[in-house]
């Protein structure tokens, strides 16, 4: 009978050690789990003959496993001993309510602790008084579900501070637009899906005229208003399936998908127009700035068989060059 597998699930290596050591030199044979959800596990694997829980865990703590203990068909009717060491009034209780079959008080009685386990091997169950059975049974169940809501909560915000980190890998600080990484990355997608279903794909490349003039006169921080009041502007002329990032300093880009050439130029001619009558203002006296841009457009279409998506960019630079040649704040399709 001295045989008999037990799993302790425990969180402290010394106590661990100390059961083991009298336990084993009773016969017993026993495993270990460091914490609720790995007995659970443990316990599922190889259903033990007894099954000692700790009840103070992090994570799932002991009362919490056992409940879950409980809900599994070949664990239903295992002795699961708490062993705790808090003592305060209605810890037996809630340890019962919890579904435990027998309670023990840490510090463990080294010389009882064999008989004791023992004796709820060969059956022995303590019970809840029946007056404050269903009281106990209410607090257990709303306890899991409080603790059930702080899990999901902190899940929640886990998972929102996650979103905000991959945000923030993907936009560019100063104009909150999407940055190099993340157009890299869509011009990527977009090639892909262009060349699977033979659609044009088009891209422009906007350069900002004589910036480092407008630096100089009106200083680097109004250079950066700036920036953010062309990066609305961008944002105010396109569609939704369009997309605009800053491509580095002050030069952005635009994809098109979709798009034609003809169409693209269009679109080019639009967005600088808008710049051009914008009446943008910078610094705390709203100077007026009167800024342009140079823009260059490429398209890959349908028949470009040899054209690779590096060269999609690398036409709308070389357009965007031709645009500052023929004297700036204009279209040039390459
Ligand atoms: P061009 O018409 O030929 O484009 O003239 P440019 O002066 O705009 O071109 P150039 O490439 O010589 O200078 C770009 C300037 O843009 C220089 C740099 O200081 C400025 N710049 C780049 N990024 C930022 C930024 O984030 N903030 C500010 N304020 N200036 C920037
Ligand atoms: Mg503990
Ligand atoms: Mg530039
Ligand atoms: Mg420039």
């Amino acid at each position: 009978m001295s045989k008999a597998k037990i799993l302790y699930i425990e969180d402290n290596s010394e106590n661990r050690l100390l059961v083991r050591r009298v336990l084993e030199a009773e016969g017993y044979c026993l495993t270990e789990a460091v914490d609720g959800l790995s007995g659970l596990q443990a316990a599922q694997a190889d259903p033990p003959d007894l099954i000692i829980m700790d009840i103070m865990m992090p994570g799932l703590d002991g009362r919490e496993a056992t409940t879950r203990l409980r809900s599994i068909p070949q664990l239903q009717r295992v002795p699961i001993i708490a062993l705790t060491a808090s003592v305060l009034k209605g810890d037996r209780e809630r340890a019962l309510a919890a579904g435990c079959t027998g309670y023990l008080q840490k510090p463990l009685d080294i010389d009882r602790l064999p008989k004791q386990i023992q004796e709820f091997l060969d059956g022995q169950r303590e019970s809840l008084d029946p007056s404050d059975e269903l009281e106990y049974l209410r607090e257990h169940n709303k306890r899991l579900a409080e603790r059930l809501e702080q899990k999901v909560e902190r899940l929640s915000n886990i998972s929102e501070a996650n979103r905000r980190l991959s945000n923030m890998s993907l936009t560019d600080e100063l104009t909150a637009l999407p940055n190099r990484r993340y157009l890299d990355r869509r011009i990527r997608e977009e090639w892909a899906l262009a060349k699977r279903f033979r659609s044009p794909l088009s891209c422009v490349m906007i350069d900002l005229d004589h910036f480092k003039r407008i630096n100089d006169t009106f200083g680097h921080q109004a250079g950066d208003q700036l920036l953010q009041a062309l990066a609305k502007v961008f944002s105010s002329c396109l569609r939704e399936d369009d997309v605009v990032g800053r491509y580095g300093g002050e030069e952005f880009l635009v994809l098109l998908p979709q798009v034609e050439t003809t169409n693209a130029s269009t679109v080019a001619e639009r967005i600088r127009k808008r710049v051009e009558l914008a009446k943008l203002t910078v610094g705390s006296e709203a100077q007026a700035v009167h800024a342009t841009i140079s823009l260059g457009v490429a398209t890959v279409s349908p028949d470009d068989e040899e054209l690779t998506e590096q060269m999609l960019v690398q036409r709308a630079d070389a357009a965007l060059y031709r645009a500052k040649a023929e004297g700036r704040n204009r279209v040039v399709a390459g």
